[in-house]
């Protein structure tokens, strides 16, 4: 028997779907089914705005001090529950366990952060003689991705939450899980009823609801860019703000004087990890020339010594893509690839070696790729790198720059100061510079196609607070 999720959680309680059906949420590693969670409909999308705008007039009022120490206790009691959502996520979406543990639930320290920025709030300017003020921006509607599920989740509630808003949140339908002990956690520490409300279903039924609902002020959406402008168009006609945090291409310079072994190690790692899932991955690699063979050869060593197989076995560096569907896709951009006539350094089609069933894709590289290829130009979403030679820094700038996204990118140089130095000629809203590493403390989002937010850092809450002055008499 199957776990089975009946119910929204919806005003602070556990309520009955006025939807019908479940949806079958699949471990891609086994093609097991291991849940079934319910479906709202739009009559529940309703309840819980209703349910929103009601808390909104109490949440919205509160202060800095109240709203940090609900969001600590928030944190605690995350803290708490971290492995079981580790494990979830794994189950769910294949990321290893011993990866799942670290890339994916480690985000939860983020909320000691945002409940120190619930003071940001109370910042207010005197120009003239007026005094600007900062108001929380409403009841949100956010619509998460399967990729980082508890990541993208705590990147939208924590500042909302800090901000004084309150939020209806769908995940997406095929990892759910996570997101329903987070529910339960908001209703053990009593947290008011009606700020955190939590819808399941699909996202193509639910989508349109939400973000054409007349209760919604802001919508924050991380996930293709596809969806993205779509919701972009539907959000326009009552003119709601929308934050669109979507897919990637980056590139990757290593220069001529970067410590090759390191700089490629570290590309290829970069892209493997979560199975090429991650929206900011450097997934083209730029290399010298006169660097190109070498460097293809470590990428291929590196690549084929990584431990791809069971995500429970704590010494899996790579697990299965998150579903069928997406094996589906990244195996179609192999196909791709090899009719464009890049050719294969590693990996492929085929199941990696001694697999024989699962949603898995071998890390594949690709050399002798155009920039101009569909494999150097759209979002793979799989483990693949495409490595691109290049003659002179300025052409490494223009292949860098000649992409329609602009999420992420790495430099390797010989130093930092000169990585930085390109680096600042990349249009891209990060920039990884000589290994450096993630940080939950620095704003994370995209140029170009890749969206128009920024998560994370003290950028975050900006997007959910509205900006009111207040013209005082002399
Ligand atoms: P997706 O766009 O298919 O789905 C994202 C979410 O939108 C899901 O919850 C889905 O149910 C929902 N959805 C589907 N149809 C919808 C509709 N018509 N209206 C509203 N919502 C709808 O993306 P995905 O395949 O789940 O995620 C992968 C993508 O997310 C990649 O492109 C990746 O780069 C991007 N991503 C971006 C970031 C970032 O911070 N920029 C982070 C992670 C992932």
């Amino acid at each position: 028997m199957i776990k089975k999720y009946e119910s929204l959680f919806i005003n602070g309680e556990w309520v009955t779907p006025h939807g019908t059906g479940f949806t079958t949420v699949y471990n891609p590693a086994t093609e097991d089914a291991i849940a079934d969670v319910c479906n709202a409909d739009g009559e529940d999308v309703n309840r819980a705005f209703a349910a929103a705008k009601e808390a909104f007039k109490t949440w919205s009022t509160t202060t800095s001090q109240e709203r940090h120490d609900w969001i600590m206790k928030l944190y605690h009691a995350l803290e708490a529950r971290k492995e079981e959502m580790a494990q979830a996520i794994s189950e769910s979406m294949g990321c290893p366990i011993s990866k799942s543990r670290i890339i994916q639930v480690n985000c939860v320290v983020a909320f000691k952060k945002f409940a120190e920025r619930a003071k940001m709030m109370d910042v207010q300017t005197q120009v003239n003689n007026s005094v600007v003020i900062r108001e929380p921006a409403g009841v949100c509607a956010f619509i998460t991705p399967w990729n980082y599920p508890l990541y993208q989740l705590i990147g939208k509630v924590a500042p909302a939450l800090a901000a004084g808003c309150t939020m209806v949140i769908k995940e997406s339908s095929m990892t759910p899980l996570q997101g329903l002990i987070f529910a339960e956690v908001v209703q053990e520490i009593g947290l008011p009823k009606g700020v955190f409300n939590l819808l399941t279903g699909k996202g193509s039924v639910l989508g349109d609801l939400m973000v054409t609902h007349p209760d919604a002020d802001v919508i924050s959406f991380t996930g293709s860019t596809s969806t993205g402008a779509r919701i972009q168009e539907l959000a326009a006609k009552t003119v709601k703000r929308v934050c669109l945090e979507l897919g990637g291409k980056s590139p990757f310079i290593i220069t001529e004087d970067a410590p090759l072994e390191k700089a490629v190690t570290f590309g290829v790692e970069d892209v493997m990890i979560n199975s090429g899932q991650t929206c900011i991955c450097l997934s083209r690699m730029l290399v010298p020339a006169s660097k190109y063979e070498e460097a293809v050869a470590i990428a291929k060593r590196v690549a084929e010594g990584l431990k791809i197989g069971d995500p429970t076995d704590a010494s899996t560096y790579m697990g299965p893509m998150s579903s069928k569907a997406q094996r589906d896709t990244v195996v179609k951009y192999i196909q791709k690839g090899l009719e464009e006539g890049a050719k294969l350094v590693t990996g492929g089609v085929e199941l990696p070696y001694g697999i024989t069933k699962g949603a898995y894709v071998q890390p594949t590289i690709f050399r002798d790729v155009d920039n101009k290829m569909v494999i150097a130009q759209e979002e793979i979403f799989g483990p693949v790198i495409v490595m691109i030679p290049y003659d002179t820094l300025e052409e490494a700038l223009a292949i860098a720059n000649d992409s329609p996204y602009g999420l992420s990118s790495g430099v390797w140089a010989g130093t930092v100061d000169a990585a930085v130095a390109i680096a600042r000629k990349i249009r891209t809203g990060g920039c990884y510079i000589n290994g450096g590493d993630f940080n939950y403390d620095a704003p994370l989002g995209g140029y170009k196609q890749s969206g128009n937010g920024r998560e994370w850092g003290d950028f975050g809450i900006h997007e959910f607070y509205e900006i009111k002055s207040l013209q005082l008499p002399a």
